[in-house]
C-alpha cells in the first residue's frame, strides 16, 4: 500500500507521514529532503544555486549518506531547495530513486509536493495537508526557535508565501492536490486531531 501525502511548507505533512508509517507500519520517504541534499551540495561546493547545468550533474553524483539531516533542516537550505526543486532536470534525475522507494513489497508513504500527481499517481490513498499560511509559519517559527535559530516571525511567513509561491507557480511538477486527493486543513487541528483525521481517511480508502 502506497500512502501520497503532499502539501505546502509547515503544513504538518511531515509529521503526518511519520505517523502514518508507524500507524501502518510502513517505510516512509520525505521527499523533500532530496531537494535539500542537492542543495546542500551545491552550496557546499560552491556552485551558483541558480546554476541548472551545476545542478544536473549534482543530481547525478550526490550521495544521500553525505548528509546528516541537520545539515539539511535550515531556513536557507528550504530556499534554495526550492529553487533547485524547479529545475527538470532536477527533478528527473530524483524520480527513479522515488518510485524505487514506493516499490517496496509492502508498500511505503512518501510525502512531498508532487507525490500524489507525478510520482505515485496510481497510490490508493492520497491526502492534501493545507494549512493557512499564518499557522504555518508560526509553526515553523517555535520550530526554528527550538533549535536556536532566531528568525522573526513576519520573516518566516514572507520566507513561506515565497516557497508556496515559487513551488505552485514551477512548470514542471508544480505543487497541487491531486484530482483523487482528500484535502486535510490542519490550521485548527491538534496533531493528534490531525493524526486521527489522516488515519481514518486512509481507512476509507483503503475500505473503498
Ligand atoms: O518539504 P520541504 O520543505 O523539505 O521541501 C523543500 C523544497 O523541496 C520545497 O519547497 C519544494 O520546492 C521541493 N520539493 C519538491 N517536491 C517534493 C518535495 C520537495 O519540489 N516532492
Amino acid at each position: 500500500m502506497v500512502i501520497a501525502v503532499d502539501g505546502p511548507a509547515a503544513s504538518g505533512k511531515g509529521t503526518l507521514a511519520k505517523r502514518l508509517a508507524a500507524h501502518y507500519r510502513l517505510p516512509a520517504l520525505d521527499t523533500g529532503l532530496l531537494y535539500r541534499m542537492v542543495a546542500r551540495a551545491m552550496l557546499d561546493a560552491g556552485h551558483d544555486i541558480h546554476d541548472p547545468q551545476a545542478a544536473e550533474a549534482t543530481v547525478a553524483s550526490f550521495e544521500e549518506a553525505d548528509f546528516p539531516e541537520d545539515r539539511l533542516r535550515g531556513r536557507e537550505i528550504g530556499e534554495a531547495a526550492s529553487v533547485v526543486a524547479a529545475m527538470p532536470a532536477v527533478r528527473k534525475g530524483l524520480i527513479e530513486r522515488q518510485r524505487r522507494f514506493a516499490a517496496q513489497p509492502q508498500g511505503a508513504v512518501l510525502d512531498g509536493r508532487d507525490i500524489g500527481t507525478v510520482i505515485c499517481p496510481q497510490a490508493p490513498a492520497k491526502l492534501f495537508v493545507t494549512a493557512t499560511p499564518e499557522v504555518r509559519a508560526a509553526r515553523r517559527h517555535k520550530e526554528l526557535a527550538g533549535r536556536g535559530e532566531t528568525a522573526t516571525f513576519e520573516g518566516i511567513l514572507a520566507d513561506i508565501r515565497r516557497r508556496d509561491a515559487r513551488d505552485s507557480g514551477r512548470s514542471d511538477a508544480p505543487l497541487k492536490a491531486a484530482e483523487d486527493a482528500v484535502i486535510l486543513d490542519t490550521s485548527a487541528l491538534t496533531v493528534e486531531e490531525a493524526v486521527a483525521a489522516a488515519i481514518a481517511i486512509v481507512d476509507d480508502r483503503l475500505s473503498g
